[in-house]
């Protein structure tokens, strides 16, 4: 699916709509001393083995995409998901 570049979205910091620009968003490496990542390593760690976690048999395929919003005004940034499960999102130059 094309997705334009640039679009007019809802700025919360301006009150009014406003030119954005999207960018595709990474998510950034897991911190080593998290809560989420000691707990997990404990898990995996003690006992003898075994599963830790219930492995769900059917994955899901594809990703919802997600971007970032930067407005042209005030460099606020917003997320923005698209609510839909889809294989390939490409961002184009607006239509
Ligand atoms: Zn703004």
């Amino acid at each position: 699916m094309h997705i334009p570049k640039e679009q007019s979205l809802y700025c919360p910091k301006c009150n009014t709509h406003t030119e954005h620009k999207l960018k595709q968003f990474k998510s950034g490496q897991a911190r080593a001393l998290s809560i989420g990542t000691r707990s997990n390593i404990r898990k995996h760690k003690k006992g003898y083995g075994g599963k830790a976690k219930f492995t769900a048999t059917v994955k899901k395929q594809n990703k919802k995409p997600t971007f970032i919003a930067e407005c042209a005004v005030c460099n606020r940034k917003v997320y923005r998901v698209i609510p839909k499960r889809m294989k390939k999102a490409e961002l184009t130059a607006a239509a």
